[in-house]
């Protein structure tokens, strides 16, 4: 009651912005990734690791736009460049620009498995190209992810499809057809895995294993340290490729992202977020030459295949110089390891306030992707998703509530449960949040 007062005295200007909006836009707002109860926030300004809403409140930021400001918001150098690239061109000509070649320049240093690199529109884009290039390469259809991980909202790879108790994507409008070459393995399970391919040899192949490196959902449930170099060694065994979605771990984890963190080459990476900086239009496919082939023109009289993709805005000179400058200004500043510092510093201190209020959470991170679970389900029980099924509606309205209450003390959250950390969010800035945690705890 406290937390909804709070709402109610606090954010007026919220309120009758957002429901006003619920007259012209489909339940009222349009991004999924923050709570929204009681109502959605009306954010004005983003700067560094602060966001102030409407009626003035400040919060710290752990949502982070959903990870891809791993600078901090509204980072002032990148943007200042970009606007310089904007008064020049423009914010797009359906031409080439010198910046698309910069970015993939860019992305080759830090990622040199990524030798030819595609931009599109989102990560969602970017995993459908994926897809489609690995179909075109191998010549077979079947394509293999991980129960419950998440790789947009494309018919084929709509989360939790098929596996039972992995958290489900409302699949409706989505024909049973639009999934019927894809197959879903038990996370973590190698045996399962293996099972799939072999099912999917007898029927000609797979085209791709395509998962998050470090685990589905971006780690909600960690993979063993070991589990993606034996992936690849079984995609090399199964002549399937492998695809590792890096829309969130892309510079994340480290500038090399993932592959680099575990070592591990993939055939093809998809990167969103982080490769546009935190402007529009961040997502892309990028890999093997030989792979990335397939996209090509056909005009050059080179390539072989001719896989479709396309997009009249993609490969603006507005988001690839805003990829550029901020992939530039990341390894320039360390941000990676900073961001990730402060997520160390931040899940170490929610352990300590976990311990001190004997709350049934479990805190784990990866540098700047804290998890806070508000059960040791989602850990313990990483071997038997069926558990997960029972857990998940409980679970998730409590999140919500708890997502409400950290709002109302001052820090947004990804959905409650998840928290990125910036290279803005210096030790003052954590611990201030570690105190406001320490209030909603008790
Ligand atoms: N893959 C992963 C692992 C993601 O987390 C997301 C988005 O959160 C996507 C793909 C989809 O990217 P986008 O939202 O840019 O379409």
């Amino acid at each position: 009651n406290d937390v909804l007062e709070w709402f109610e005295t606090k954010c007026q200007g919220s309120k009758e912005l957002t429901d006003r909006a619920r007259s012209r836009i489909p339940g009222g707002v349009q991004h999924n990734l923050a709570f929204n109860h009681p109502f959605p926030l009306a954010i004005d300004r983003a700067e560094g690791a602060h966001l102030t809403d409407r009626d003035g409140n400040v919060y710290i930021d752990f949502l982070q736009a959903g990870g891809p400001t791993i600078l901090g918001s509204n980072y002032a150098p990148v943007n200042d460049r970009v606007a310089e690239v904007v008064r020049e061109s423009g914010p797009v000509t359906g031409l080439f620009h010198e910046y698309e070649l910069k970015l993939a320049e860019s992305i080759h240093r830090f990622m040199p498995h990524v030798e030819m690199y595609r931009s599109l529109g989102s990560g969602t884009e970017g995993v459908m190209a994926a897809v489609r290039a690995a179909r075109a390469f191998t010549g077979h259809s079947v394509v293999v992810k991980v129960g419950g991980a998440y790789h947009g909202w494309s018919d084929t790879l709509v989360y939790g499809l098929r596996v039972p108790g992995t958290y489900r994507m409302n699949a409706k409008g989505i024909p049973f057809g639009a999934t019927s070459a894809t197959r879903e393995a038990f996370p973590h399970d190698l045996g399962a895995l293996r099972r799939k391919l072999i099912e999917n040899r007898v029927r000609g192949g797979t085209a791709a294993v395509v998962l998050e490196p470090l685990g589905p959902e971006s780690g909600t449930r960690p993979v063993p340290r070991d589990f993606n170099a034996r992936v690849r060694e079984l995609c090399d065994e199964f002549g399937a490729l492998l695809v590792f979605d890096e829309v969130v771990t892309g510079f994340r984890v480290g500038m090399g992202g993932a592959a680099g963190y575990f070592g591990v080459t993939p055939d093809l990476t998809v990167l969103g977020k982080a490769v546009a900086g935190g402007y529009p239009m961040a997502g892309g496919v990028g890999g093997r030459g030989e792979v990335m082939a397939v996209f090509g023109s056909g005009l050059d009289g080179r390539s072989g295949a001719h896989v479709q993709v396309g997009g009249t805005l993609s490969a603006n000179p507005l988001s690839c110089a805003a990829g550029y400058f901020a992939i530039e200004e990341m390894a320039r500043t360390n941000a990676p390891v900073i961001a990730g510092r402060a997520g160390d510093r931040l899940a170490a201190g929610l352990h300590r306030l976990v311990a001190k209020h004997g709350l049934p959470y479990v805190v784990y991170n990866q540098g700047s992707i804290v998890h806070l679970e508000c059960s040791g389900v989602m850990l313990l029980d990483m071997h038997s998703p069926i558990k997960l099924l029972r857990e998940n509606k409980p679970r998730k309205r409590l999140m919500e509530q708890m997502g409400a209450a950290y709002t109302a003390n001052g820090i947004i959250t990804l959905a409650g449960s998840r928290l990125y950390t910036s290279m803005a969010d210096t030790d003052a800035v954590v611990d201030d949040a570690l105190e406001r945690f320490d209030r909603v705890f008790s």
